[in-house]
Order: C-alpha cells, then structure tokens, then sequence
C-alpha cells in the first residue's frame, strides 16, 4: 500500500528499527501531518502496546485490554482491522493529551533505569508535578514507601507512640488513589486501619479497643458510623485520631478544654508536628530527584570520558599516519635527486659518444628500479 513512511506498514516497521527514538519519530511526524495538513491515516497498533490513531494521537494501551497471549507473539504492526481482530477492546491508559511514550532523557525515578524499547510497554504516570514516567511496578513499590512514611507520620501527630503499620490491599480501589490502605497497631488503642478512599481518609477502628466513638464526631458533617469515621484530609485524620487516643484514655477531648490550656499547647505541638513532617517529605523527594539528576550526569561524564578516550586514539594513529606519510616524502624526494643525478650523467655520456658510459648508467638504473620494487612489495606485505 502506498502511503508516507509514518503510515505504512513496512515505513512504520522501519521507524520501529531504530527503537525508542524511531517511536517518539513516528508519533511526531504522525501528530504533525495531521496538525499541519489534515491528514488522514490508518490505525495502527503497534507491538501490541499503542495505537496510533486516524488523526495524529498516539496511546498507550491499558495493561487490562493488551493482547493475549504476551505482546512478543502477535505482529510487530497491525492495521485496523487485525487490531480489531486480536483487541477485544480497546482503551487508551494513557489519557488524552498526555504523551504515552517514555521520555528518552529520563529515568524512572524509583528504580534509576532509562527507557528503552525493551521496558517502554511497561509504563505508569506518576502524581507528583511535573508527572514522571515509572515503571508500573515502581510506582506501586513508590506509593507503598509514600504512603507508609505519610501515615505513620498521621499517628505521630496524633500523639501515638508508636504506631506500627502494615500495608494491606486498597478496599476502594477504584479512587485516583491506587496505593496500599494501612493496619496500624496502636499501644493507645489497639487496631486502627486507614487509607484514601477517594477524597477522604477512611479510619476504622471496628478491631480495636476505643469501641463505639459516634459521639465525638457528633459536630463533623461527614460519614461516621460507630467505629468508622471520613476525614477530610490529612489534618483532619490527625484530629479524629487524637480524639480516638484521648477518649479511651478517659481524658476529655481538645474542644472541651478551656481555651489557652494545655489543649492549645497540644494542637500547636501537633501543627507543628504535621509542618515538620510536611518538610521531610518534601526533602526525601528532593533529595530523590537530586540523586536521580546525579546518576545520569555521571552516565553522561562516563559516556564523555569514552569518547574522549576514542578521539585520543583516533589522534594518536594520525599522528603515526603523518609522520610515516613525511618519511615516505623524505624518500620520494631522495629518489628524486637521485634520478636526477643518473639522468644528468647519461645526458653527458650521450653528449661525449661515451657508449660504455652510458651502459653502466643503464645497468645501474635498472638495478636500482628493481630495489625500489622490492622494497614497495615488502611494505606492501607488511
Ligand atoms: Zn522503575
């Protein structure tokens, strides 16, 4: 079939030989062709992990809906109609508008890989700011340290102990949320589990000691029952948990106590507390970045010094090339006087009718010729 390279299954097979930069090609052309002139092209799936679509858009294919069997058996390139053959449907993980190809300049930033065509299919967008490409097993083992580190910090602030957390699957699941829900064991009062449902973060201590609690969320507008509460964030988790602490220990709860008491010290303590721990996580991450940014710097320093080492020796053998091309000079120049001087000679012997003469230079020439021969097939061995 006739068509632009970007658009036909050998053009597009050839894009795909040059591996992860031949992909970002593809889609820039494709996306361009249609940006600028309208184009309109066939569908592609392309190794069973994107689709390029009629008019420019480039996806990443969700994990659930891939093909079956692994992405390695089925043809590298299929057309519309083989893509509705081994598709049974198909959905765009990647999203609209957001490129679905890792980058070729960074890395996954928990496991410090590059990105290759080898590990491209295996892709997830992280929630931080600017979103960053992770392997999907990455950004689960990123969300469970994430999320591990941030409630624990919860009970802390909440004036518990110490709080021991276990991950446990995500019972909501479906929320833009997918990390782990957490079991915490508590000294204060017993078992306590927790996680982001949605906007809000579930708490419930139904395995625990504090019992039935509805009373102390009595003023809050949110889901509560006996021993289950929604908090509103972070902070407010904090609260709830900190009322569940001090109830069971049989102390009146913060908002009963007189205003400028010791209450007040404990919610300034406890803010900052919640600031402190707010830092820290913004340094691990920071820190995080950094040390990712150091890493390809010094790949970059490895790669240069390599070059470097090659242009050396690549400099090193024209030094030698030269300084044999000045010897071979200096020798082309001495057969050159040389011939010279023979011919000057027979010119004479020629002048003066000296025959003898003049068939000793000959003998001498030719012997000299056959030397010089000899020589230039020996360097010619060598
Ligand atoms: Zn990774």
């Amino acid at each position: 079939m006739d068509g632009p390279d970007y658009d036909t299954r050998e053009g597009i097979a050839c894009y795909l030989k040059d591996g992860l930069p031949g992909l970002h090609r593809l889609a820039k052309h494709r996306a361009a062709a249609w940006r600028e002139r309208e184009e309109r092209m066939g569908l592609w799936t392309i190794m069973g992990l994107w689709v390029a679509d009629e008019t420019g858009g480039f996806f990443q294919i969700a994990p659930d809906c891939r093909p079956d069997p692994a992405w390695q058996e089925i043809p590298p390139v299929m057309d519309k109609a083989e893509t509705a053959r081994v598709l049974s449907r198909l959905s765009w993980g990647g999203g609209a508008g957001r490129h679905p190809l890792p980058p070729l300049d960074d890395m996954c930033p928990q496991c410090l890989e590059g990105w290759s065509m080898r590990n491209a299919g295996d892709l997830d967008w992280g929630s931080e700011e600017p979103r960053r490409a992770y392997h999907a097993q990455c950004l689960a083992y990123r969300r469970h340290e994430d999320g591990l580190a941030r409630f624990r910090s919860l009970f802390m602030e909440a004036g518990y102990r110490d709080a021991a957390l276990r991950a446990i699957p995500n019972l909501y699941g479906s929320g833009p949320w997918t990390g782990p829900w957490f079991l915490a064991e508590t000294a204060e009062i017993g078992l306590v589990r927790v996680g982001w449902r949605k906007s809000v973060i579930e708490i419930d201590w139904s395995k625990g000691r504090a019992g039935d609690r509805l009373s102390l969320f009595a003023g809050e507008e949110i889901t509560k029952e006996a021993t289950l509460v929604h908090a509103y964030g972070y902070e407010k988790a904090a609260d709830y948990l900190r009322r569940l602490r001090l109830a069971v220990a049989g102390e009146p709860a913060p908002e009963d106590r007189v205003e400028g008491g010791p209450a007040e010290a404990v919610a300034l303590a406890s803010a900052l507390v919640a600031s402190a721990s707010q830092a820290r996580d913004k340094a691990v991450d920071i820190g995080r970045r950094a040390d990712a940014h150091l890493l390809l710097a010094r790949k970059n320093l490895e790669e240069a010094r390599v070059l470097g080492e090659v242009a050396a020796r690549n400099l090193e053998e024209a030094r030698v090339l030269i300084a044999r091309s000045d010897e071979r000079c200096a020798e082309a120049n001495a057969m050159n006087d040389e011939t010279k001087r023979l011919r000057d000679l027979m010119r004479k012997a020629i002048v003066d009718g000296d025959r003898a003469a003049l068939e000793k230079l000959f003998g001498d020439a030719l012997a000299r010729d056959d030397s010089h021969k000899r020589i230039d097939d020996d360097e010619q061995l060598s």
